[in-house]
């Protein structure tokens, strides 16, 4: 019983989107669902299942699993925008496939059971970044947050222009302002990384998806909590957390709360596995 205890978030997680892929394989007709969502599912599952026998890579395997297949088969190969653009574009053709239900689940409404959980095993921006040197950041976090809103604000107003101005052939636009999209946010994160020495500076200052994942994780079911009855304030969790999160305040409101990626580097190092 221990034993299976100890796999129960691998096992919850395959069987949540096994359901989804189910789920959007029958009601949409399309078998690219059942491979998809299963595909994600079983790279989360595994990672999770890692974890859970402490295997030291675990959480990069599953970030570059589902980052590769998504930046590189859905959309290199497939051709799909799935960055924040290619969302506002299904939102505004009114479809409910693609970019729309990539969005709705891993970064509007499923933060709200798995938090940030998409930044730290999923995003292929992150899986870059992650190769850094700056794994904890070397300075101090600047005030920076506003720019999250401009860019976000940018990439709406960029395909609010296009379908206004009723520019011919936005598929073909979509695509390649994915393919420059991802160049400008390695560009630009790799930079910010040397400059703030930090590799998540982008995640920090300048993602525009946090508009939609910081509210959303405020009331994550799934988040690390501290034990007091064994915490003996040694800091660790602090110097080895990659978004300066306040992990041992188990309030909602605990400091940058709502930038834990849930990458577990705190509970690894917790001496007393108090979280
Ligand atoms: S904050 Fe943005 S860039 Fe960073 S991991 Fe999350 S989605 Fe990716
Ligand atoms: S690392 Fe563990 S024991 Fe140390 S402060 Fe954090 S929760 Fe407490
Ligand atoms: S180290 Fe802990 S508190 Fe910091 S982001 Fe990772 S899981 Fe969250």
């Amino acid at each position: 019983m221990k034993r299976i205890g100890k796999y129960l978030y691998s096992i919850i997680i395959l069987v949540v989107f096994e359901a989804v892929a189910v789920t959007l394989w029958l009601t949409k007709n399309n078998l690219f669902y059942l491979f998809n969502f299963s595909y994600i599912g079983l790279s989360i599952s595994l990672g999770i299942f890692l974890f859970a026998r402490k295997k030291k890579y675990s959480r990069r395997i599953v970030q570059l699993l589902v980052g590769l297949y998504m930046l590189v088969y859905l959309g290199i190969i497939c051709r799909e925008n799935m960055q924040i653009e290619g969302f506002w574009y299904y939102l505004f053709t009114g479809v409910f496939e693609a970019a729309t239900i990539h969005y709705a689940i891993a970064k509007i409404f499923g933060p709200l059971l798995f938090g940030r959980g998409w930044c730290s095993y999923a995003c292929w921006t992150a899986m870059v970044l992650d190769f850094l040197p700056y794994k904890v950041p070397e300075k101090p976090r600047k005030k920076l947050g506003w720019i999250r809103y401009i860019t976000f604000a940018a990439s709406l107003i960029f395909v609010s222009a296009l379908f206004l101005a009723k520019v011919g052939n936005i598929e073909k636009i979509m695509f390649w302002a994915f393919i420059a999209g991802n160049a400008a946010y390695y560009g630009i994160g790799i930079a910010l990384a040397f400059v703030f020495r930090d590799n998540r500076a982008f995640c920090k200052y300048i993602c525009p998806i946090t508009v939609f994942l910081k509210p959303m994780s405020y009331f994550s079911l799934i988040r690390v909590r501290c034990d007091k009855d064994k915490c003996i304030d040694c800091g660790k969790c602090k110097q080895v957390c990659p978004m300066d999160v306040d992990v041992t305040d188990n309030s909602r409101k605990r400091k940058n709360g709502t930038e834990c990626i849930l990458c577990m580097e705190c509970v690894k190092n917790c001496p007393k596995n108090a979280l």
